[in-house]
């Protein structure tokens, strides 16, 4: 017998969406991807980077990322002391985890929203314990006080699209005796953020993530927003170099593209607004979104019905068997073609 842990022994593991080895074949609308590539001045900052004989990789790269966080801080208006940078936005999840639950303590988080964080918890031996929505989208039973060392926010929810008001998540802050994890992963597609309530509340935390908004899922980009002295812990427990030579060219050429990445989210959110408008007109209940992605439920609630349909079409969308999600579908948004051929196959489905 080999000896794990029990917890790792028990853990089933983390089922990430579908990557088809045919890729190219596919409409691929599973994984909130971006149809759209990322900005070209990222290519070339890799390109630059590498150099002619790829000679820079022989080193190791910064350890602190530091030009990241000076230039991530400028952008969302925080000294770099309260910046830290990630390979993927769910490597930051981890080492919260790490840094604040330790075997036994519990983390909160809602269901549904994004199931990786208990994934996580297990790995740490950590108790999770879920809530459910309700009906006016606020936080079911949400205690008074609640005492978990950490309660994770997706805001905009995944895989629903709402996105929480501000006031309600710092009426959240003030009721956590732990620390309040936002998981921002979608902010770029939504009307706001609640990234300011870094600075009101010593317990809130940002996550951010290249992945969707940048179009950079393939580099594995991510960040925190947080005092300083969580950072410095976060800084603790991480891997030292992080982030490779090429991700981080990658990065810091990406977040000084604000006008490309304007540009990319506000075709996605037209499409976003037009597809869920023929989706309505043919029968659909559409959750309204702020993400790049859409929940929609088919007139049968059968959403493996319509899932399997698109299939056969080689679309891919993402169906949940969970019984509070089975009855639709997370359809990421596309490009605008890309969308209107999705309409068509979910036309003949009907
Ligand atoms: C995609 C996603 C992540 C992971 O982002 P990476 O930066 O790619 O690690 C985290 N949270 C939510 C809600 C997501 O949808």
């Amino acid at each position: 017998m080999i000896p794990l842990r029990p917890n790792i022994a028990a853990m089933k593991g983390y089922v990430p969406g579908y990557q088809p080895p045919d890729i190219a074949s596919w409409i691929k609308l599973n994984t909130n991807e971006n149809s759209y590539p990322p900005s070209p001045k990222v290519r070339e900052a890799i390109l630059a980077e590498l150099g002619p004989d790829g000679a820079s990789l022989h080193t190791y790269p910064s350890a602190s990322s530091q030009q990241l966080r000076e230039v991530a801080g400028e952008l969302y208006g925080f000294d770099p002391s309260w910046v830290i940078m990630a390979n993927g936005s769910d490597e930051v999840l981890n080492n919260l985890i790490r840094a604040f639950a330790g075997e036994g303590e519990e983390i909160g988080y809602v269901h549904p929203s994004y199931s990786y964080y208990a994934t996580l918890a297990e790995v740490q031996g950590a108790r999770v314990r879920t809530f459910g929505l309700t009906e006016g989208f606020r936080i079911a039973d949400f205690p008074a006080r609640y005492a978990g060392k950490i309660f994770f926010l997706t805001t905009p929810n995944a895989p629903l699209g709402p996105v929480f008001p501000i006031d309600y998540i710092a009426e959240l802050a003030g009721r956590c005796d732990g620390m309040l994890v936002l998981d921002e992963t979608y902010a770029e597609f939504a009307e706001f953020s609640a990234v300011e309530l870094v600075k009101r509340f010593e317990n809130v935390v940002v996550t951010r993530s290249l992945s969707k908004s940048y179009a950079l899922a393939g580099m594995r980009l991510g960040l925190a927003i947080a005092r300083p002295e969580v950072i410095a812990a976060l800084d603790k427990i991480r891997d030292h170099y992080n982030l490779d030579r090429l991700a981080q060219a990658a990065c810091v050429a990406a977040l000084r593209d604000q006008e490309y990445l304007a540009e990319c989210c506000r075709k996605i959110r037209a499409t976003r607004e037009w597809f869920s408008g023929e989706l309505r007109a043919i029968g659909y209940d559409v959750i309204p979104s702020q993400g790049n992605y859409v929940f929609a439920t088919p007139p049968d609630r059968n959403g493996q019905r319509v899932y399997d349909g698109l299939y056969a079409r080689k679309i891919l969308v993402r169906h949940f068997a969970d019984p509070l999600l089975a009855h639709g579908l997370r359809i990421s948004i596309g490009t605008r073609e890309e969308m209107e051929k999705t309409l068509a196959a979910m036309k003949e489905i009907q």
